[in-house]
């Protein structure tokens, strides 16, 4: 069972010149990024029916893939969006779901957009891909081009963790580990995608690569029974997730299945936070001179014309941008460890770090029902090992150990001292 595809082109977001279905990064005319147009009448008219079957490819007719046979999978999408009631009463908002992308096939969102990208490569008649990673764009790409039987040349940062690397070690056809600062590698990088040496999978300026994460949007209107949530928080580097969330609910208000996009809030680490900055002082996009955040995936000091086209859709559509210190982020990733059971990395919980800071500031109802996207699984994620308390060594060392722990005046935190789901689960 195949879905068509009822893309149409593509368009400039600055002067709104049109180009037939290619591989072009940038407008001929004004150098501007380029989005994907659709058929949305023809859409509109098969009605919410039109999506079928499983995975991110159910959403394939607004994808830009038109030939079943470039399609490659690894199984991503389908994510859990959660229910997270502990967590809500942590915050003290009425509704909390988490959106939670670690589960996908090497445990980022980036599959989404790998899957596309790499799709698009096999499409336009590409043998190599290429990308410039913190980690987890690198593992995926890799991933993604073994699976198309492309050859991949990875770049990364060296500092990426030690689980990561092994990943990409493990998948890419070529890993070359940079030392430099990360932004000017991807001024020299840019450059040989103008070469056109390789088909880019970066995030900066590929529309066929970001339009798989509008599937991210997709999802969490099905599985909200079609009545997305009042505010969705989004992680932004350079804006991929944020620009094709924003686009695919723009879709859904064209195609008359919703009524109303949700409000989107910007999420980044206040270490690299240029664009929120600047949404915060009302003015143009400035790049930052950047050091090391533990939201590895969110160091962008430079995000270029995809920064300002996330910033212009943040002004233009009322939504509010906020950081959060690294502290703040690693403080969150243990809440959703310990109240929900989701283990998430730095990057992926820097949105529900942002969305502490920003009800405390009072900028968001916490009335509403609000979604927060966790980008990646924490099982990459490298750190200190906690000291292990405690010790027994027979039955009664043991006994002893266990009922202390679960004495009703034990600071030693424990399950029995959770209070009992809400909702019969
Ligand atoms: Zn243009």
């Amino acid at each position: 069972m195949t879905t068509e595809s009822f893309a149409t082109g593509l368009r400039c977001i600055e002067c709104r010149a049109n180009y037939p279905l290619a591989y072009r990064l940038e407008c001929e005319k004004c150098r501007g990024l380029l989005e994907l147009t659709y058929d949305l009448e023809a859409l509109g008219r098969r009605g919410p029916e039109v999506f079928r079957g499983a995975g991110l490819w159910r959403y394939a007719p607004v994808l830009p893939i038109a030939r079943p046979e470039h399609r490659v999978t690894l199984g991503e999408g389908q994510t859990p969006l959660l229910e997270c009631p502990r967590l809500a009463t942590v915050l003290g908002v009425k509704r909390l779901l988490v959106k939670f992308d670690g589960t996908n096939p090497t445990g980022t969102v980036k599959d989404r957009s790998s899957a596309t990208a790499v799709a698009a490569a096999l499409q336009f008649g590409y043998r190599v891909t290429s990308v410039v990673s913190s980690g987890n764009a690198g593992s995926s790409i890799a991933a993604y081009s073994a699976r198309a039987g492309l050859r991949s040349l990875i770049f990364v940062y060296e500092q990426a963790s030690a689980p990561k690397m092994l990943h990409m070690a493990a998948t890419a056809s070529d890993l070359v580990i940079y030392k430099g600062v990360y932004d000017d590698l991807i001024g020299h990088w840019d450059r040989l995608v103008e070469e056109k040496a390789f088909f880019d999978c970066g995030a900066s300026r590929n529309a066929f690569k970001q339009e798989g994460k509008k599937t991210l949007a997709y999802e969490i209107w099905e599985q909200t029974d079609f009545r997305p949530p009042d505010v969705v928080v989004a992680p932004v580097a350079v804006g991929e997730t944020f620009i094709a969330t924003v686009r695919s609910f723009r879709e859904l208000t064209q195609l008359g299945w919703i009524d109303k996009a949700p409000l989107m809030v910007a999420a980044q680490a206040t270490r690299a936070n240029a664009i929120a900055r600047a949404f915060r002082d009302g003015t143009p996009l400035r790049p930052l001179k950047i050091g090391y955040t533990v939201a590895e995936g969110l160091a962008a000091g430079n995000p270029g014309k995809k920064g300002e086209w996330t910033l212009r859709l943040l002004r233009e559509g009322g939504g509010l941008a906020g950081d959060a210190e690294d502290e703040e982020i690693l403080g969150a990733q243990k809440a959703l460890a310990r109240t929900e059971g989701i283990w998430a990395g730095p990057t992926g919980v820097a949105t529900l770090a942002v969305l502490g800071r920003l009800l405390a500031t009072k900028q968001v109802d916490p009335a509403q029902t609000i979604c927060v996207i966790v980008s990646e699984t924490g099982l990459k994620t490298e750190g200190e090992v906690p000291t292990r308390q405690g010790t027994a060594f027979d039955y009664e060392s043991l006994r002893d150990l266990v009922l202390s722990r679960l004495a009703p005046n034990s600071n030693a935190p424990h399950l029995l001292s959770s209070p009992p789901r809400g909702e019969g689960g």
